[in-house]
């Protein structure tokens, strides 16, 4: 298994702070690296970076993302963006159902599932996030969360397994700087591990974990058996950090 570092920087970083940012990681970019890296700008920069990547000469080793997609090709859904013009615009991943989708805009599991499939069916590969949050730890009920979650998202009869990364993000983990421990985390990526084996028989997935990942946390957290990298927001948004948890 390749080992993952997935930058999610939700809604922040202006043009100059990208520009600044690709210049700054591409002078430290390792030659030679294991790791499958990724950066999801916002949606108005992703051509800019994939732009930057390419000028950089990086564009062989960091792919570009998009943190959302709608699931109609086209239409009458303003302020949205389809599959197909995320692909035209160069993006090689999207995220579905990260945590600030589900809990701050509502997004729901028959929607999200829609989103898998739209991806899967249109060839953007699917980092599909599941978590629990801290209500539902505490009562107990963090593995029935998180299997509903990976049923639904991956309820569709047409996902190639090669295309699809399942991101374990426990709420209360995103943006407090309080991380799972590394035990708790594997426990949960165990399971899901274990889950994706049943689902897609004989598939490598990768399974990340996400949730105040940090360059100091970083490899107790990606040591464990069945995490294979992160997906990092706040310390993704520094190119020395990025390259610290790469390393
Ligand atoms: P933080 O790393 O800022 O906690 O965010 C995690 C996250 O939501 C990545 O998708």
């Amino acid at each position: 298994m390749k080992n993952y570092l997935f930058g999610n920087w939700k809604m922040n970083m202006n043009g100059a702070e990208i520009d600044r940012f690709f210049k700054d990681l591409s002078s430290g970019f390792p030659e030679k690296s294991e790791t499958v890296m990724a950066i999801f700008p916002p949606f108005v920069y992703l051509e800019r970076a994939v732009k930057l990547a390419k000028s950089m000469g990086v564009a062989d080793k960091l792919s570009i993302g998009v943190q959302n997609v709608h699931e109609a090709d086209k239409g009458a859904y303003t302020g949205e963006i389809s599959v197909k013009m995320a692909l035209d615009c160069g993006a090689e991943y999207s995220l579905i159902g990260h945590s600030e989708r589900r809990h701050v805009f509502g997004e729901s599991e028959e929607r999200i599932a829609a989103k898998v499939n739209a991806c899967c069916s249109r060839g953007l590969k699917t980092v599909l996030c599941v978590g629990e949050t801290l209500e539902e730890r505490d009562r107990g009920v963090t593995w029935e969360t998180i299997e509903r979650q990976l049923k639904s998202g991956l309820s569709g009869d047409k996902i190639p397994s090669d295309s699809i990364v399942v991101a374990y993000e426990p709420v209360w983990a995103i943006g407090t700087g309080r991380s799972a421990s590394p035990e708790d985390a594997q426990e949960v990526c165990g399971a899901i591990r274990k889950w994706l084996s049943g689902r897609f028989p004989g598939a490598t997935i990768p399974i990340l974990y996400g949730g105040s990942v940090k360059p100091d946390n970083s490899e107790s957290l990606f040591s464990m058996t069945d995490i294979d990298g992160g997906l990092v927001g706040g310390a993704s948004l520094d190119p020395g950090s990025f390259l610290n948890m790469v390393r």
